[in-house]
């Protein structure tokens, strides 16, 4: 699972733990992952405390390669460490656009490409049969919108690769599919400028946006499918959100 430090990464590791599986935590913040592990622990389950950054292409391949050797097999990933740092492309820092497409594009590209010899040999050899790749984009991967741009170009293509994949894969039952939320209420927004906050929450503000947990139950939902069954793309939006 990454971005397991905080929002929907943080819910669904809780999620999965409880379905019994053994989740490797990752993310940048390794003290709120020993949290996280502590609390997993605590209710019985089993988490492993990966820190690491996944824009760094040798320290996530050690990352996947530590989850199989200490867990034993990979069967699971949650591709879901994201950032969004929206605002009008004239005048934007160029180095958000970089982060952007380092952590949504590239390291979800490091993670995926690091983990698919081991999902597709457990997809053969596990008891379950099955093997999933969760790549977690937005309803900003379906629909662009002016002030989106870049983040719209990383998540589109989150999309795009997810499918694309997902027809490679499929006879051998990997299983790969694409979460796209609409407005979740996560630590997501506290990176943005202030002017840009401001804007996000004129168009949020009034509605009930989602919960973290509201998106956990989705890729649980996804991963926990019969064998036959493939969940391939999950849009789920706020009610109000248009
Ligand atoms: P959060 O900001 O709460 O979580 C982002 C997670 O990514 C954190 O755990 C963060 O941990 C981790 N992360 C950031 N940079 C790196 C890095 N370089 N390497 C490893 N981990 C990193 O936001 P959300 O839970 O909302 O976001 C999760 C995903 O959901 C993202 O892909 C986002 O685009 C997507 N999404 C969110 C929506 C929302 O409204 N919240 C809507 C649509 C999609 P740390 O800082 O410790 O590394």
């Amino acid at each position: 699972m990454t971005g397991a430090s905080s929002g929907i990464g943080e819910a669904a590791a809780r999620h999965l733990a409880r379905q019994g599986a053994a989740v490797a935590v990752l993310a940048r913040r390794a003290e709120r992952l020993e949290a996280l592990a502590g609390a997993i622990r605590a209710e019985g389950g089993r988490a492993l405390v990966i820190g690491a950054d996944v824009t760094g292409r040798e320290a996530a391949l050690e990352a996947v390669e530590r989850t199989v050797r200490d867990l034993g097999r990979l069967d699971t990933v949650i591709n879901n460490a994201g950032v969004m740092l929206l605002g009008p492309a004239e005048e934007a820092p160029l180095e958000e656009w970089e982060r952007m497409v380092s952590l949504n594009v590239q390291g979800l590209l490091y993670v995926a490409h690091a983990a698919l010899p081991h999902l597709l040999r457990a997809a053969a050899d596990s008891p379950r049969g099955v093997a999933d790749l969760v790549n977690v984009s937005s309803v900003a991967g379906r629909v662009a919108r002016a002030g989106s741009a870049v983040y719209n170009l990383t998540k589109f293509g989150v999309t795009a690769f997810s499918e694309a994949l997902r027809q490679e894969v499929a006879g051998r039952h990997l299983r790969v599919a694409v979460v796209e939320p609409g407005a979740v209420e996560t630590e997501l927004a506290s990176h943005l400028r202030p002017e840009v906050r401001g804007m996000m929450q004129q168009r949020f503000g009034h509605i009930e946006r989602l919960q973290a947990e509201d998106i956990a139950d989705a890729i649980t939902y996804i991963v926990t499918r019969p064998r036959h069954m493939a969940i391939n793309e999950l849009l789920v939006r706020p009610t109000e959100q248009v």
